[in-house]
């Protein structure tokens, strides 16, 4: 947060409107103009984007989601609270991402057995987009929807265009969450390029309600009269996070720049440890949400938790991201068992991400690399 944040905020505390005003329709152009797409939706935040998006793309009992194992538990319960039944596609051990690989091999069997996905959600992890291009290419074949969770992605480019173009999805969802690139406090997009799918989006955010002349099916009622055309929900934003998300997507590129450097600076600085780093393929530039390291545990002879525990004595705020999804219990409940993503597994049991914010300071930074070296020795 800066001075210029704050006005901003308190601009709107002081204006007719703290929800559902004009600083909606800004950011939510100011998103679309700046990702390239032409239609942004904003949401409460993005696991309610998500369920947005998954409703827009007709998902329902007895369909499919699938998923990358590797996120945050809302990629996948955004299938379930549609009915849909989820599952997950392993991960490719170098870019930690969704394999496009093992995609193309799941789906071929998948219709063999006439149990084809409706819908994938590609993960972007840490800021990295996943190879969009083959997934989009998959979904032309096999008749899948793809919704991009992007909400470690804002301000990453991929194959010339920014994450959130929707060239190769037909939506894709951001996160304003704090801990995320860029902040609303709570907040969420679904962008897409497909205008009947934003305004199903739009339709469902505010109680499956319209007021738009051009959707009513009753005319000429009077300017009181709204329908309720679907059953939507309240999964809207106020105009008092807008202004700040407007305000912040100004320094979206500085915040996204220094991401980069500290990355590139932590990749330096501690290359020739018994760790490796995510590879980033030429065409994709992460907004580095994250930086995580995979641990070689045979040669630290350490336990990831000892160092862990170890990084944390030291003052480090180090993290983990992220548990499989599929191993939580209440996917275990529904008859996901260990082993079944072996590679999303493997990477959780050697995974650790240490700080980096825009903030950090090159000296604070620096009191990372020597705890890291330190405890790897
Ligand atoms: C943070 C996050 C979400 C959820 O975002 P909220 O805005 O907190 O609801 C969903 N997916 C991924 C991958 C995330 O990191």
């Amino acid at each position: 947060m800066d001075e210029s944040d704050i006005k901003a905020v308190v601009e709107v505390l002081k204006s007719d409107f703290l929800t559902t005003g004009p600083k909606i329709g800004e950011f939510e152009s100011a998103v679309a103009e700046y990702c390239g797409a032409p239609h942004a939706v904003a949401a409460s935040n993005a696991t309610m984007a998500l369920h947005l998006a998954c409703l827009a793309a007709g998902l329902g009992k007895g369909d499919r989601l699938w998923t990358s194992p590797n996120s945050f538990v809302a990629s996948a319960n955004c299938g379930l609270y549609c009915g849909a039944d989820v599952d997950f596609v392993d991960i490719d051990p170098r870019t930690l991402n969704m394999s496009a690989e093992a995609l193309e091999a799941k789906l071929a069997e998948a219709e063999r057995g006439g149990a084809l996905p409706k819908a994938v959600v590609p993960v972007h992890f840490a800021g990295l987009s996943c190879e969009m291009e083959a997934i989009w290419n998959l979904s032309r074949k096999y008749g899948f929807m793809v919704i991009e969770d992007a909400s470690h992605a804002i301000g990453g480019d991929y194959r010339g265009r920014k994450v959130g173009s929707c060239r190769y999805s037909h939506m894709a969802v951001f996160s304003f969450h704090p801990v995320k690139i860029i902040t609303t406090g709570e907040g969420g997009m679904v962008l897409t390029r497909d205008e009947k799918l934003a305004r199903r989006v739009a339709l469902l955010r505010h109680h499956g309600i319209t007021r738009d002349e051009a959707m009513l099916r009753q005319k000429g009622e009077g300017a009181w009269y709204y329908e309720q055309q679907a059953l939507g929900m309240n999964y809207r934003m106020s105009d008092i996070q807008a202004v700040l998300g407007l305000s912040q997507l100004r320094r979206v590129d500085e915040f996204v720049g220094r991401r980069n450097e500290l990355a590139a600076r932590y990749a330096d600085e501690l290359a020739g440890l018994p760790l490796s780093f995510q590879s980033l393929p030429e065409h994709a530039r992460s907004a580095y949400h994250l930086f995580v390291i995979r641990l070689k545990l045979g040669e630290i002879q350490k336990t990831r938790k000892a160092v862990f525990e170890a990084l944390t004595e030291r003052g480090i705020a180090v993290n983990v991201h992220y548990i499989p999804i599929h191993t939580q219990p209440y996917y275990r409940a529904l008859g996901f068992r260990r082993g079944q993503f072996p590679e999303a597994e493997r990477y959780y049991e050697e995974a650790l991400t240490l700080p980096l914010y825009p903030m950090i300071s090159d000296s604070q930074q620096d009191r990372v690399i020597s705890a890291v070296r330190e405890v790897l020795a």
